[in-house]
């Protein structure tokens, strides 16, 4: 699955995507942070994933597609090394 369009409203703290099967998906920023699949957020294992709050007023500062397979996402908070594969994205994965 790839976007087509990608739009980020940091005024709504959402990011929403466009698929090329003409569907569309929404995200909120706060659920997109929570959420990282990065290494040093999930852990090698479920036990060692750290549980992340009060990211309720997170926003997106910088998007850049990598490769023709992701997204990385970089917050405000300074966090950018989640990458976020299409396919956890339209699957809702996260
Ligand atoms: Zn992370």
């Amino acid at each position: 699955m790839t976007p087509t369009a990608i739009r980020n409203f940091n005024a709504d703290a959402r990011l929403e995507i466009d698929w090329d099967d003409d569907s569309s998906s929404s995200y909120s920023h706060e659920i997109l942070r929570v959420k990282c699949p990065c290494a040093d957020c999930r852990g090698h294992t479920p036990e060692q994933a750290k549980i992340i709050t009060g990211k309720e007023d997170v926003s997106v500062t910088h998007l850049e597609l990598v490769g023709n397979y992701a997204l990385r996402i970089e917050f405000d908070d300074g966090h950018n090394t989640g990458l976020y594969t299409f396919t956890q994205l339209y699957n809702e994965i996260l």
